[in-house]
């Protein structure tokens, strides 16, 4: 019995069956309340998924349940018996990962250990850096991972992928045949959200520099972290690839490493350390960093948008807070804290549909506590609401109300 069976039994086991999960977790409205869509649903296949595995049956059809799943943790919250429905679907994909995970996911795994990212960016990822002058090596890197570059990406990509022709499946096979046609993911780059995600990661290294932390970037060398690879349940690829970011991150003789999204503090912070030996750097995120930058408060007011990968990883994670509350006002939804309510991003690229509702109904909980600029701190959650509200990464915030930073 391998570990992720043995896990994904653990979880599921601890079930009652109460339903408190149902109401909170935001695939279940937004894929008109299938019940196999829903957190509870999730634990009831997983049941299911152990047994036909036990069996030796074929389980692809109960995959989408668990793919679908946004990884958001809203019901662990919730749930009187502490099972995270969302941890019970990463089991469950990885015990899925092989030929029974939909063709995208294998597409995309495909693109990151071939290219090192789930599209070819190239040079393109170190553009925003043009000019800043921050040196190539040093004790603490500025890592981007990345995540900021490939939203001029996912939408137009997300569109592509599940065209009517060829179809989803008709072209991941295609591209997992003939890797090398992923470089017409090039063409669907969005130039406008391109450079609006330099921009931000310019802020970012500014911010830092007015905080008096000297850091460097590896520019073109800079890997992606691998993050889907782990949120798709691909284990032993996740591994063996991360086990060569952390060597590229000796290579360079970092000691700190400083990160610059949600998604990748979490990676950084909780999942690579326990599946690479040694793994002994100090991870940050930069709005810890900037704690101690002086900011002349402005008149700006925003309804704040708080990630889940901060709020609930990192037990409310105040730094964010903390900074935005000094540079400008703002209000918070209803669903705040650890009860914040998911963008629907990650299920863009798999689940789009599925994606625009749980997003949808976000930007309404959002314009309900306020018709202020809705200000965020990660570049999906970004992403996302910026199609259906006013929204701003809190990077220029920060930025425009720094006292010392304003040397753009
Ligand atoms: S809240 Fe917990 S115990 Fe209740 S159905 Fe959901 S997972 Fe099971
Ligand atoms: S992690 Fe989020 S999307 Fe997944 S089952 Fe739990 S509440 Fe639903």
């Amino acid at each position: 019995m391998n570990q992720s069976y043995r896990l994904l039994q653990e979880e599921a086991g601890r079930c009652i069956g109460c339903g408190f999960c149902e109401s909170v977790c935001p695939t279940q409205p937004a894929s008109g309340f299938s019940e196999f869509m829903g957190a509870r649903g999730r634990i009831l296949i997983s049941r299911e998924l152990l047994r036909r595995l036990e069996s030796g049956e074929d389980a692809s059809a109960l995959a989408r349940s668990f793919y679908s799943c946004l990884d958001c943790y809203a019901c662990l919250q919730v749930c009187p018996a502490g099972v995270n429905a969302g941890l019970a679907s990463h089991y469950a994909k990885e015990l899925l990962s092989g030929s029974s995970a939909p063709s995208l996911a294998r597409m995309i795994e495909r693109m990151v250990m071939k290219y090192g990212s789930i599209v070819p960016i190239g040079r393109r990822a170190s553009r925003w850096a043009r000019g800043l002058n921050i040196p190539r090596s040093g004790e603490t890197l500025l890592y981007t991972g990345q995540m900021y570059q490939l939203m001029a990406y996912t939408s137009r990509l997300s569109a592509l992928l599940h065209a009517r022709f060829p179809g989803p499946d008709a072209l991941a096979s295609a591209v997992i045949r003939v890797p090398s046609l992923a470089f017409i993911s090039n063409l669907f780059r969005d130039r406008k959200v391109a450079s609006r995600m330099d921009e931000i990661l310019r802020n970012i290294a500014l911010l830092i520099k007015a905080s008096g932390t000297d850091f460097f970037y590896l520019y073109e060398k800079e890997p992606y972290p691998g993050t889907l690879l782990n949120d798709l349940g691909f284990h032993d690829s996740f591994v063996s690839y991360a086990g060569k970011v952390v060597s590229l991150f000796r290579d360079v003789n970092a000691r700190r490493i400083i990160t610059v999204d949600p998604h990748t503090y979490d990676l950084l912070k909780n999942v690579v350390p326990s599946v690479v030996e040694g793994f002994d750097f100090e991870v940050l995120h930069y709005l810890e960093v900037i704690g101690g930058v002086e900011y002349k408060r402005s008149n700006g007011k925003f309804v704040f948008h708080e990630p889940c990968h901060l709020s609930r990883r990192f037990s409310g994670f105040s730094p964010a807070a903390e900074a935005l509350g000094r540079a400008a006002s703002f209000v918070l939804p209803e669903k705040n804290g650890q009860n914040t309510y998911c963008c629907g991003g990650p299920d863009e690229l798999l689940f789009p549909r599925v994606a625009a509702s749980v997003s949808e109904r976000r930007a309404e909980q959002l314009a309900a506590a306020s018709d202020a600029d809705v200000v965020t701190a990660c570049p999906v959650c970004l992403t996302t609401l910026s199609r259906r509200s006013r929204a701003v990464d809190i990077s220029s915030v920060l930025l425009d109300s720094c006292i010392a930073g304003q040397e753009r």
